[in-house]
This record gives C-alpha cells, sequence and structure tokens, in this order.
C-alpha cells in the first residue's frame, strides 16, 4: 500500500544496462496474456505427476519424483507410487522443476481485479518492443474504440530502454492506450488522448499526462468503464495472469475506502470490491484461492468511537468461507489506534499493519507491547509486514509475542541497504514469510521479487540489500511453507499426502537457471486442487 514517502522514493528512475533475453529462450512475452487457460475450475478427474523434480518443501524438504492428487488433495508423494486403475490421468513433466503452488501472503489482488478498460499486466516484458507486442495481441479481444490500460505495478526501470513506451510507439496499438505507472508516469496514445481531452484531461502532445491530470484521467476511465462485468472480466484475467506465473493463493491486503469512483490507485470501495471475485466463485471459475482481509481507517479519535472497526468485529467472521475464498483479519491498517488493537485483540481477530521505516515499525510494536500486557497477543498471530529498517531488538519484542513479519516488497525501489534486512530476519526464530504487496505500487510477479531477494539487485541491476540476501531455497520456501503460517492453514504450501493438491510445473529449473533467467520463470501447469487451471502444452 502506497503512501506519500514510499511513492517519492520509487519515482527515481536509474539508467543502468539490463539485457532482455525473451527472444534469446525463444519465448513469446505475449502468450502469457494472450493464451485463455486451457481448463477451468472444475471438472478435472485426479491426476499423477510423473518423471517430476518436486520439491516438496515438505519438513524434511524431499525431492521425489510422483505427486498423486484425487479428490484434490495429494494422496501418494513419493517416487515408486502404487497408483489406483480407473480415471487417473498421468502427467508426465518429463524431469522438469514442480514447486508447490506459490502463496503471496499479502498482495492487492483485489485492486487489480477491479481496474478500469482491459487491463493488461506488464509484469513479465523487459522492453518496449515486447510491451507494445503484448497490448497489440491484447486488441484482439478487446472491441474497436475500448481502452487497453496497465494501472499500477509498472515502471520504466522494468524496460531495458529505461523509460515508458512513447505516444508514437503506443500508436502502434490500435486501440485508446492508457498506462500509469505508479512509480512515476502516465502515459496514452492518440486515440487515448482525443477520449481524455474530451473529457477535460490535460494529455500533453507526446502523451504524457500529469500532476493533477493523473487523477482527472483515473476518476474518468472508472466513472465511464466501471461496470459489474468489466469488474468481473478483470478479476479473471488478473487470477489466470498470475495463474501462469505460479501464484495459487493470494491473501489481499485491502484497499483505502471511497465510496464513489476516485481517481487515487489505491482506493476502491471495500464493500463492494470483493464482489466481481465472489461471482467468480459462485460460478466456479476461480483459478487461485483467494484470503481477503479487511482494512480500517478510523481516527483514532473519532466519536462514536471506532466507527467501522467495532461494526466490523461485531458483525462479520474471520477465517470465513470455503478452501477457495475466506475471509481473515483486519489489515493491513487496522486504524482506531490503540484503542483498535484492544478491540481486535479482545474480538480474537487478527491484525496487521504495515512499517515503512524504523519510527514506524519500533511504534507499532510498543502499542502491541502495551496492548499486550492487559489482552495476550500470544495465538492471534498478528503480522506486521515490510518492515525495511528492522533491528533484532525487535524481531526479539516481536516474537516474544507470538507475532510474525512478511517480507517482500522490492523489484522497483532504489537506494542502498534499503532492507529488509532478509538475512537476519531468516536466520532468527521470529515467524516469516513471503509477501509482494503488489498491485499498485509495486509487482505481483513472484520471480521479480524471488530475484531480487536473490541477487540483492532492483530492475534496473542496482544493489539494494547490501549483503541481506537469501538463496534460492530460502526464498522458495518463504513462499510456499512458510506461509502457512500467515494463511493459518497447515495444509497449503507443501506437497504432502492429505494437503490441498496445488502445484506448479515450472518452465526452468529456477535452483539452478543464471540469475538473469530466474525472474523470466513461468509456470507452463499450474494445478489447484488438482484442477488444471494454466496449461502451456504440457497437457
Ligand atoms: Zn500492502
Amino acid at each position: 500500500m502506497p503512501n506519500h514517502h514510499q511513492r517519492n522514493g520509487l519515482l527515481r528512475r536509474h539508467f543502468l544496462g539490463q539485457t532482455a533475453g525473451l527472444a534469446l529462450l525463444g519465448m513469446s512475452s505475449a502468450r502469457l496474456d494472450a493464451q485463455p487457460p486451457s481448463a477451468k475450475a472444475g471438472g478435472d478427474s485426479d491426476l499423477v505427476i510423473v518423471n517430476g523434480k518436486i520439491h516438496t518443501m515438505d519438513p524434511a524438504n524431499r525431492v521425489v519424483t510422483q505427486a498423486l492428487i484425487q479428490n484434490g488433495r495429494f494422496t501418494a508423494v513419493g517416487n515408486r507410487l502404487a497408483v489406483p486403475r480407473g480415471n487417473v490421468r498421468r502427467v508426465d513433466v518429463k524431469g522438469r522443476t514442480v514447486i508447490p503452488g506459490l502463496i503471496d501472503a499479502h498482495n492487492h489482488i483485489v485492486l487489480v481485479g477491479n481496474r478500469p478498460g482491459w487491463h493488461t499486466p506488464l509484469e513479465h516484458v523487459f522492453t518496449i518492443p515486447d510491451a507494445i507486442s503484448v497490448l497489440q495481441t491484447r486488441c484482439a479481444a478487446v472491441p474497436a474504440g475500448e481502452f487497453v490500460t496497465t494501472v499500477g505495478p509498472l515502471s520504466a526501470m522494468q524496460f531495458s530502454e529505461r523509460r515508458l513506451p512513447s505516444l508514437t510507439e503506443l500508436d502502434a496499438v490500435n486501440r485508446p492506450v492508457y498506462l500509469q505507472a505508479a512509480q512515476g508516469g502516465t502515459r496514452t496514445n492518440s486515440q487515448g488522448k482525443t477520449w481524455l481531452e474530451a473529457r477535460g484531461v490535460t494529455v500533453a502532445a507526446d502523451g504524457t499526462i500529469a500532476g493533477p491530470s493523473i487523477a482527472a484521467a483515473l476518476l474518468a476511465l472508472r466513472k465511464e468503464l466501471l461496470t459489474p462485468q468489466t469488474r468481473q472480466r478483470s478479476a479473471l484475467d488478473a487470477l489466470n495472469y498470475y495463474a501462469r506465473l505460479g501464484i495459487t493463493t493470494h491473501r489481499d491486503c485491502g484497499a483505502f475506502h471511497s465510496d464513489l469512483p476516485s481517481g487515487a490507485i489505491a482506493s476502491e470501495n471495500t464493500f463492494t470490491m470483493h464482489n466481481p471475485f465472489l461471482a467468480l466463485q459462485r460460478e466456479g471459475r476461480l483459478p487461485a484461492r483467494l484470503r481477503f482481509d479487511f482494512l480500517h481507517q478510523d481516527s483514532p479519535t473519532a466519536n462514536p468511537p471506532l466507527p467501522t472497526l467495532s461494526q466490523r468485529l461485531k458483525y462479520s467472521f474471520p477465517f470465513f468461507g470455503d478452501e477457495w475464498i475466506k475471509t481473515g483479519g483486519i489489515g493491513e491498517f487496522t486504524g482506531g489506534g490503540i484503542d483498535g488493537l484492544r478491540a481486535i485483540a479482545r474480538a480474537g481477530w487478527r491484525a496487521e499493519d504495515h512499517a515503512l521505516n524504523l519510527a514506524g515499525v519500533t511504534n507499532l510494536v510498543k502499542d502491541r507491547e502495551t496492548v499486550n500486557a492487559e489482552i495476550p497477543l500470544s495465538g492471534l498471530r498478528w503480522i506486521i509486514s515490510h518492515v525495511p529498517e528492522f533491528p533484532v531488538d525487535l524481531a526479539n519484542r516481536m516474537d516474544a509475542m507470538g507475532m510474525g513479519v512478511l517480507v517482500g516488497w522490492g523489484p522497483l525501489r532504489s537506494g542502498s541497504n534499503l532492507g529488509p534486512p532478509y538475512r537476519m530476519i531468516m536466520n532468527h526464530r521470529i515467524k516469516k514469510g513471503y509477501h509482494s504487496d503488489g498491485g499498485d505500487i509495486t509487482v505481483i510477479n513472484p520471480w521479480l521479487n524471488f530475484s531480487t531477494i536473490v541477487t540483492g539487485l532492483n530492475l534496473a541491476g542496482q544493489p539494494i540489500l547490501g549483503d541481506q540476501k537469501l538463496t534460492r531455497q530460502e526464498v522458495f520456501w518463504l513462499a510456499t511453507a512458510a506461509n502457512k503460517w500467515f494463511l493459518e492453514e497447515d495444509d497449503l504450501g507443501s506437497i504432502e499426502t492429505g494437503n490441498h493438491g496445488d502445484l506448479v510445473v515450472l518452465d526452468r529449473d529456477c535452483f539452478t537457471v543464471s540469475d538473469e533467467d530466474l525472474k523470466r520463470t513461468r509456470s507452463l501447469l499450474t494445478i489447484v486442487a488438482g484442477k488444471v487451471v494454466h496449461n502451456d502444452g504440457v497437457l
């Protein structure tokens, strides 16, 4: 979730060289966007994965060759399984690397699913020609005159050109185009310029939209383009896009509330924004699991106190739903100050706040210690996320209260020794897990995040983590088995008998590919509850 301070930090751009190898790898960047999943959730038979290099992420860290899924769960995992006769589909993955379905334990997928226009994520492209190609391919599904949009996780830093596409380049896309990079820069093409100018939005001759015109543009797009149907389409598109990158479970951490359409990128109607996802669930079309937390922003001095939080705690349920969609706790803002924390603790709910600096995390820990002295927090699994600055003393104090930290949040930042101190956290006994925090200010693409944590480099190739890097095994563990604790679900995040049948067959061995290629990793086959939700040629 952005704030002003954080956005400014992300506005700075850098111009170091970086190669882009999609063409060299023989992969079309467009495929990630263009292909519909070959099978919708529902109706698949039981299946057995054979000839895999299956990293189970179980407590013994076993790597096996076979995994059997029946009725949505793993029923056998090993090397020479006795596969029952009958309707069991045999999937030979030909030695490919298999990992548990990835869990992003804190992002803003619900905001992404409510973007106006035909939102087209560009988190997997690294050159401007590739971006244009993805947008052109997207047009095939878009009626003439309708907007192709990319709003949010987009940055000049990701392109080898170190800039956003120009109006002339975007004119190669035969639809109105609107690109809004939360990290800085908003662009449109000639068709988009005409539409926006007719609504009073100032657009420079080169397609740049700047200053207050950005909010005016986004507001106009939201007011005119959003319907329940477009939201549902965008929600499905977003979930499918990330299924192709291996994410099988998203924990959404909310938005800033706005009753009416807003020009602010991280704002939505938090009482209705889940509807498109709930509709997909009712229709049995979800390609991933969702966990929703509720963000509250009551003022600590509100009168009557805690106007929204008190209602939430009284009239709704934490951890309510089914295996596809479940409610969670309060966050990523609890709001309401220390009385808000007291109310959440008394109600027995989970709470999460984010910290953007040392002063922030220090205050959050102090307040929790005050509440903990009155109402023990142990067992409630309260969370602080991001923690860019995080001394060991605070880790000790959080751990003593039974709290955990979520880390990630890196590929688009610039500066040195930005944290979080991954190595310290990894070696500490505190509960820890992986989150992207992506959707508005940063990317959800897990492979960009993993690459940064492993190499210490941002997307422009600049060192940002000092010596606080992790091994690949550690990073993949954080995004799978370690996140069980944050979901409060033991039967996700590892390939073990009895767990939900979620796995990803990767297009490369993420344990051994070069650092440069790690960020281009994608899924060839994504399976959730035994159902194929993405298939790129394996079946
Ligand atoms: Zn967030």
